[in-house]
């Protein structure tokens, strides 16, 4: 493998420091010669892609100017996570890190006993969440939530997208260093995603939590991915949006980290675990790398 230059770190302060300020300091890291990546808000926007899917979803229904496309994607979001944790299969998602919401879109997955029992259920689950999301816009159920159903299936099918700098990067970096997508979810869902959004091709190996069911921050996954990719975990690096579960777990498997802290990404903020480097998109991430 081609020798490569040292990664740039800024120190551990506890707080951000600004990308300029950490490479004026730069430290030297061992030669990094594999990539793991995170796919959620990290490649791909998730948040986004659920409340304009939603809008696009029930704007048709609603006609008051008022009622604002967020106010519309908050409505759903409470119904499906009221519903959700009724569900029979909540300990099972919480321990994949899968969302209340994404089962109202998940294709049907037959993988595994608890899946195939998820895929059940979600019928029911969508058709209550619908129902009362009718029923809270004063429409009626009955004549509305199977279109509410089928639109928000196929509205968010249609935004499985990556940020604008991430092709350009995985383009420019493929053919140097291995790549893995390393994923909290369901499998079939987060596969899905990938492949929609052209990404998954990029990678020399895709590890979702779903298939070892655990999850990220679970040093596991990540030990995984390291065999998998052949690297040490001194020659890896792990680019993440959240704390909590990208950079937690990366410092627990003794790998480097650097946190994608993208404007408006309510997830990245918090303290639960400080990473080696923050960015704000990869672009920033390939001068790293020089
Ligand atoms: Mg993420």
């Amino acid at each position: 493998m081609k020798e490569r230059t040292p990664l740039v770190q800024q120190r551990p302060t506890g707080s951000v420091t600004p990308l300029n300020d950490a490479r004026d300091r730069r430290i030297e890291w061992m030669p990094i010669q594999a990539l793991i990546f995170d796919l959620d808000d990290t490649l791909m926007p998730e948040h986004p892609a659920d409340e304009a899917a939603l809008a696009a979803t029930l704007r048709p229904f609603v006609e008051s100017e008022e009622v604002t496309d967020e106010l519309l994607a908050k409505l759903v979001w409470k119904a499906s996570r009221d519903n959700w944790l009724a569900s029979p299969f909540l300990e099972y998602t919480e321990t994949v890190g899968t969302s209340s919401l994404e089962q109202l879109w998940a294709p049907v997955d037959r993988s595994t006993p608890e899946l195939s029992g998820l895929s059940d259920w979600s019928i029911t689950f969508r058709e209550t969440v619908w129902r009362g999301v009718a029923a809270d816009l004063g429409l009626d159920p009955d004549s509305t939530w199977q279109m509410m159903d089928m639109g928000f299936q196929q509205e968010r099918g249609v935004r499985h997208f990556s940020y604008g700098d991430v092709i350009p990067t995985l383009e420019a970096l493929r053919g140097s260093y291995p790549m893995g997508l390393l994923t909290n979810g369901i499998p079939k869902v987060q596969r899905h995603k990938a492949t929609a959004a052209g990404l998954i091709d990029y990678f020399d190996l895709v590890i979702v939590s779903g298939d070892h069911v655990t999850r990220k921050p679970d040093p596991l996954l990540f030990e995984l991915m390291l065999a998998g990719l052949n690297v040490a975990a001194a020659n890896a690096v792990v680019i993440g949006d959240r704390l909590a579960t990208d950079i937690a777990g990366a410092n627990a498997a003794g790998i480097k980290s650097i946190q994608v802290r993208r404007p408006g990404n309510s997830h990245a903020g918090g303290d639960e675990a400080t990473p080696d480097h923050v960015i704000t998109n990869l672009t920033e991430l390939a001068a790293l790398l020089e």
